[in-house]
C-alpha cells in the first residue's frame, strides 16, 4: 500500500462511519484475532463496526475479548446481508477471493463501500479499491499491526487489541516455528511491551482442547492414517460415520493434519475429511513443497506454499485417490 493511499484511507476514517469487517468461511485465530483488532481500534476512532464471518469460529478462541460484534453468516443470512448493504466501508481479512466469504461475495460486490483488502495469501483477487497484500508476513494480524502503525494510530493498541493481534501471530505460526520474519518477532515484542500476557494466551489456544477432541485426534493417529514411506507423505481420512461417532463440531479437527508432519521424513501431509455436503482437504508440508499449488490444481482451493485447503463435491475414495495421485508431482518433481 502506498503512502498516499494511507492518507486516503486515514481521510476516509476521520468521520465517524459504519464499517463492516469479513473475514473467511471457517474462521481461525487469524481472522477472529485480526477482525476483532482492527475492530477495537476503529471503535476507538468513534467509527460502528460489525464483524461478519460465513462460518462459526472454534470455541477456543472463546478467551477474546468483543466477540459480540461478531456475527455468523451460516445463522443470520438477511441480517448479515443488511450489514454489509448499509457500511459505508469494508474490510476484508485474512482471504484474497470472494469465493471464500461464500454468498456474502455477491453482496461485496455489488456495493459501493470503499473496499481494504488486507490479507497475506498467494494471489489476491482484484476485488478491493485499497490492497495491502504480503505473503511474506505470518498472518493478517502482522498486517495489521502494520496497517495500524502506518495511519499512526500505534499508540492506541492497548492490551485487549494486542491480546487480538498476538493470536493471529500465534496460531498462523505454530507458535512462531514457521512463517515468521524479523518483522514477526519485531510485533510480537511490541505487543508484549503493550502488556500482552503470552503465556496465558499460548496456554488457552493450544491446551483448551475437550476430552472428545484428544480421543478424536487418538483415533485419527491409530486408525486413520496412512502412510506414503516412499514419497515423505501421509494423510487422515474421516468418515461421515467417524463424524456421527466423535459428534465432531467445527474447530473439532483443527490442528489434527500438522501431527503427521512430525513423523521423520514426512513432508507432506492431508486430512481429507468427509463433512455433511462437501468433502473437504487441509494440506500441510515442510520446505520446498507446494502445497498452494496442489490445493489450486487438485482440490479447487489455495492458501499459502506450506498451507492450504480445499473442497470437492465427490466421493471421500474419490479425493483419497486424487490426492495419491498427485503426491508424486510435489515430492519428486521432476
Ligand atoms: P485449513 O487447512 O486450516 O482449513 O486452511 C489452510 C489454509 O488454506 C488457510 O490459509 C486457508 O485460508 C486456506 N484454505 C483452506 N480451505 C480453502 C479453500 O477451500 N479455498 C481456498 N482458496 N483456500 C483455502
Ligand atoms: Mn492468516
Amino acid at each position: 500500500m502506498t503512502e498516499i493511499e494511507i492518507v486516503e484511507i486515514k481521510n476516509l476514517l476521520l468521520i465517524p462511519q459504519e464499517i463492516v469487517i469479513l473475514s473467511h468461511r471457517n474462521p481461525d485465530g487469524d481472522a477472529i484475532g485480526s477482525s476483532l483488532g482492527l475492530a477495537l481500534l476503529l471503535r476507538k476512532l468513534m467509527h460502528t463496526v460489525k464483524i461478519v464471518v460465513p462460518s462459526e469460529y472454534p470455541n477456543m478462541l472463546s478467551y477474546l475479548p468483543s466477540l459480540d460484534s461478531i456475527e455468523v453468516f451460516d445463522l443470520k443470512h438477511d441480517e448479515c446481508r443488511a450489514i454489509v448493504d448499509k457500511a459505508k466501508m469494508i474490510f476484508l481479512l485474512d482471504f484474497n477471493g470472494l469465493d471464500r466469504i461464500d454468498k456474502l461475495g455477491e453482496n461485496v460486490q455489488f456495493s459501493k463501500a470503499k473496499k481494504i483488502m488486507i490479507d497475506h495469501h498467494l494471489d489476491p483477487e482484484p476485488v478491493a479499491d485499497y490492497v495491502m497484500s504480503e505473503t511474506e508476513a505470518s498472518s493478517t494480524c502482522e498486517l495489521i499491526y502494520k496497517f495500524i502503525t502506518q495511519l499512526g494510530y500505534e499508540h492506541l493498541i492497548d492490551e485487549k487489541i494486542g491480546e487480538c493481534l498476538f493470536t493471529g501471530l500465534v496460531t498462523d505460526t505454530g507458535s512462531f516455528k514457521y512463517s515468521t520474519r524479523p518483522y514477526t518477532y519485531q510485533v510480537a515484542a511490541n505487543l508484549k511491551e503493550k502488556g500482552v500476557d503470552d503465556y496465558t494466551l499460548q496456554n488457552n489456544i493450544f491446551n483448551s482442547l475437550t476430552v472428545k477432541q484428544l480421543q478424536l485426534l487418538g483415533h485419527c493417529l491409530a486408525n486413520r492414517m496412512e502412510i506414503m514411506e516412499e514419497h515423505g507423505a501421509a494423510y487422515i481420512y474421516l468418515t461421515k460415520e467417524d463424524y456421527a461417532k466423535f459428534s465432531i463440531g467445527r474447530g473439532d479437527t483443527e490442528g489434527i493434519v500438522n501431527y503427521m508432519l512430525m513423523v521423520h521424513n514426512i513432508k507432506l501431509a492431508a486430512l481429507i475429511s468427509e463433512q455433511p455436503t462437501v468433502v473437504k482437504i487441509s494440506l500441510r508440508s515442510k520446505g520446498d513443497i507446494n502445497v498452494q499449488a496442489m490445493a489450486s490444481t487438485h482440490f479447487r482451493g489455495g492458501g499459502h506454499k506450506n498451507a492450504s485447503g480445499g473442497a470437492a463435491y465427490a466421493k471421500l475414495d474419490d479425493i483419497i485417490n486424487r490426492f495419491k495421485q498427485a503426491v508424486p508431482n510435489y515430492t519428486n518433481p521432476s
